[in-house]
Order: C-alpha cells, then structure tokens, then sequence
C-alpha cells in the first residue's frame, strides 16, 4: 500500500532515519525507494556508534551494511545509489524527485532524511585530522571514548563557556573553556567557570597539535599553546543542498536556524512531504533521535495510507 495508490514513498538518505523509515514501512508492506548518496557518512570520521542499544561501538559503515543487509529481505524496498536534487509536486498528485544521473522518480510520498553537513572551520589546521576522534562535537557520542585526560571547549556564550567545568565533569576534572574576547559575560563566566573548578580562557584556535589526531596541544592565533588531549568543539552546520531546493520549489518552513519544521508525525506542513533526523532539530541529534523519528515518520505515512484509502 501506498499513500498515493501508484507510487511508491521516496525516502532520501539512508542515515539511521532514513533506514528505518524504510524498515517499518516495509514491515506495513508499502512499496519503497531510498535514494542514497554514496559519500562518506556524517559521523564517518568516529570509530563506533555510541550509545544505541544493541550497535553500541558498532563502526559507522558496519551499522548501515546490517541495515540494508535487513532490508534486503524485504521484496518491496529498492536501493537506489543517486543524488536526489530536488523534489517537486508532480501534476497528477504526489511528487517528482529528480536524480543527479538525470532521471526521476515519481513518488506518492517523500521522506526526506539528509541529515545535516558539518562545517569545520576553515582556518583551523589539524581539525580534520582531530574530528570524531579527540575534537568532539558531543560528549554522549565520544566523551566516554575519551574519558580522564584534560579537556577545552570552544564556546562563544557566556552560559556554555561558565557550565562547561560542571557540564564534562563526568569525562574530565579539568576543562577550560575558549571564547573570543568580546563575548559579552566574559567575567561571569569566568567566575562560575572558577567557582566550578574550571577556567576561561580568551583568544582565537589557529592549529591543534596531534599525533594521528591524538590532540596534545591547541595553538591559539598569539602563540599561546594549550596542552590538552580533547576538544570539545560543535562547528556551524548546514542542510544538505537537496532541502534548501526543496525548501524554495515547495515552501517548506525552516526555523531561524535553518532546520526543517515538522509536528509530532514528522510531517513538514506539505501534504506527502515528511522530514526526519538530524535535518530538523540541532538538539535531537544522535542515532536513537534519528531512529525514533524515522519510525514515527513510517507510521504517519502509513496512517495517511490507511484513511486516503477509506475515503477514496
Ligand atoms: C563524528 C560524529 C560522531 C557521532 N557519533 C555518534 C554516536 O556515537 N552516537 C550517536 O547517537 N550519534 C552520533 N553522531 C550523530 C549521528 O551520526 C547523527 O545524529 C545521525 O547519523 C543522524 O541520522 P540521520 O539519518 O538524520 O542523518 P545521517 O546519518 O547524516 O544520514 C543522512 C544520509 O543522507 C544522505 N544524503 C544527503 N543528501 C542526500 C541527497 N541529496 N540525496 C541522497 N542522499 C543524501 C547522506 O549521504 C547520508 O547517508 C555522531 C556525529 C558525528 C559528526
């Protein structure tokens, strides 16, 4: 079954929301494509996934190799190894979702599931070398892997940069925090980054010193280096090209952040059209978030199914 009776839902990107939206729907028997671009996965750079029951530690690439390995069991989902470049409403209902070989697929319903893009800082050698491994953008995915040694963090408010002793307790007893010096609440945020055992310190990161992105040292742009073997540093991210198309061709609402809007199904507001993962929330971001949201995501559109069948 499908929510537009001809044409099968078009899932684009196959990250954990991605995945299992097409498991479950699978499971409802709807006929599927997921459209996967073959680049390198956002959290390709980490040696495990951490913190999804039964993958915990799991490498990024063996995670997604089980999934299609699932999958494959199911007659009605079809791989599709393409760039989606747009999606727009096709003019006997449903969807045209174009492929970057040229073609298009006709689709009832889409799933969009792109995830995010990271944006490293430009000017910050060693950065690539570091990330996924002792640059972290988040302790719950790599604090435990990096556990007991000295830590900094890069913030640029007051809020963060103060908590950040009392927030990474868990994973170290000593971090300090690096912000820029016009950041307003400077000294307040020293003082509850002290009171809490920690520090703040003022400049700009020009390089990190690694061995084989093993960070023991950040240089900042006056020479000052700081010895310390984790980084906790959650650079500026940014959709994927295929949503800011999509947002344009079919008038999606985007938060100020850039973030896809959806309600508690996933839906983004456009009949058929539905977003899940990292692409709509910058607090919602991990594995498990990204499944849940691809599984609430398959039953809306199985829901919408079922009553577009009853009032046909
Ligand atoms: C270094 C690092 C380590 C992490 N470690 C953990 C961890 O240990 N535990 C945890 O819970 N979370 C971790 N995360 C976060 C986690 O990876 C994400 O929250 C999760 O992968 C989001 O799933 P998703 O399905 O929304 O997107 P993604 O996993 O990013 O998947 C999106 C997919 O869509 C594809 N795609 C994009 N554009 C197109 C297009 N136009 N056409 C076709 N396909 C497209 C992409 O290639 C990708 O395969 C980590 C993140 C990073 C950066």
């Amino acid at each position: 079954m499908s929510s537009h009776a001809d044409h099968p839902t078009v899932i684009v990107g196959a990250g954990p929301a991605g995945l299992t939206a097409a498991l479950c729907l699978a499971r409802y028997r709807h006929r599927v494509i997921v459209v996967d671009s073959p680049g390198a996965p956002r959290n390709s750079a980490s040696a495990g996934v951490h913190g999804h029951i039964g993958m915990d530690g799991v490498t990024p690439a063996e995670f997604r190799a089980r999934a299609w390995r699932e999958l494959s069991r199911y007659t009605t989902v079809e791989r599709l190894e393409d760039e989606a470049e747009g999606v727009s409403s096709a003019p006997d209902g449903g969807f045209r979702v174009a492929l970057g070989s040229g073609g298009t697929v006709q689709a009832g319903t889409v799933l969009l599931a792109t995830g995010v893009v990271d944006v490293h800082p430009a000017d910050v050698d060693g950065f690539a070398e570091c990330w996924g491994r002792s640059v972290i953008h988040c302790p719950f995915c790599l604090g435990e892997e990096n556990a007991g040694g000295s830590w900094a963090t890069v913030a640029d408010n007051a809020e963060l940069a103060g908590m950040s002793a009392v927030a990474f307790r868990a994973w170290s007893e000593d971090t300090i925090a690096i912000c820029p010096e016009t950041m307003p609440g400077l000294e307040t945020a020293r003082a509850t980054a002290r009171s809490g055992g920690g520090d703040v310190v003022t400049g700009t990161v020009r390089r990190l010193r690694h061995r084989e992105g093993a960070l023991h040292g950040i240089e900042l742009a006056d020479g000052r280096v700081l010895e310390r073997q984790t980084l906790v540093w959650t650079p500026r991210q940014r959709q994927q090209p295929v949503v800011q198309r999509v947002a344009d061709e079919l008038k999606l609402t985007v938060d100020e952040a850039g973030f896809v809007a959806v309600d508690a199904s996933q839906s983004t507001g456009v009949p058929g059209l539905y977003a899940a993962g990292d692409l709509t929330s910058r607090w919602k971001q991990s594995v498990t978030a990204s499944t849940a949201a691809g599984a609430a995501a398959a039953d809306a559109i199985h829901m919408a199914a079922l009553l577009a069948a009853v009032h046909h």
